[in-house]
């Protein structure tokens, strides 16, 4: 079996990244997301195990301490962590996997799985990322506050990425995504082994 493909995802608050995950989810279905568990209260209709797996404090803790993530990071106050298990198993069947984490956890899983691609999403200005967040009207405005002043320091780690897609047009930025998937799947070493029995027939003498 050849293992998936992991792409990362991040991008600060408001430039529309999980919009755009789930529409690439929606026309690529051979990419799984990663669902996280987070210590964050659920948003109106968010659910347990669907968006999230919502978790006290106490039993994050209790989860770092077990080693169970792969990364883990606090985020606008809250802790985010993705679970190692999950991941390397839907890896190891051949599934591609996407995580939608911030840039402390990107550089995570760069370090223990180098052949990760990671993909950072801009706002076009940041008047627009500013009208996103507040026009969400999900968060209290303190919480937007704090996303807002927090998006400086997510930006700033966009060139640690592989790609940097701006999403202006919401079409031409799914359209970007849906290229670096389709030219990662294309990858000579990937490709080299999936087509093994073509490769041996085109060199047989
Ligand atoms: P939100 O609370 O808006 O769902 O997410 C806030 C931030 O936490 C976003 O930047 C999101 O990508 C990040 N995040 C979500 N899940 C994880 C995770 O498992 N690990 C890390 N490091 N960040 C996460």
């Amino acid at each position: 079996m050849i293992e998936g493909t992991l792409f990362v995802v991040a991008a600060p608050s408001g430039a529309g990244k999980s919009t755009l995950v789930n529409a690439l989810l929606d026309c690529e279905p051979d990419i799984s997301l990663s669902i996280s568990h987070t210590t964050r209260p659920p948003r109106v209709g968010e659910e347990y195990g669907r968006h999230y797996y919502f978790v006290e404090r106490t039993e994050f803790e209790r989860e770092i301490a077990e080693d169970i993530f792969l990364e883990h990071a606090e985020v606008h106050g809250n802790l985010y962590g993705t679970s190692r298990t999950v991941v390397h198993d839907k890896l190891g069947s051949g599934a591609d996997v996407l995580l939608e984490i911030d840039w402390q956890g990107a550089r995570q899983v760069r370090a223990r799985k180098p052949d990760c691609v990671s993909v950072f999403i801009l706002p076009p200005s940041r008047p627009e990322l500013e009208r996103r967040l507040r026009g969400r009207g999900s968060d209290a405005p303190e919480v937007i506050e704090r996303r807002l002043f927090n998006s400086r320091e997510e930006i700033a780690h966009a060139n640690e990425f592989d790609y940097i897609i701006i999403n202006d047009r919401f079409e031409d930025a799914l359209g970007d995504l849906r290229s670096i998937v389709h030219a990662v799947r294309k990858r000579a070493p990937l490709q080299w082994r999936r087509h093994e029995t073509l490769i041996e027939e085109l060199l047989a003498p």
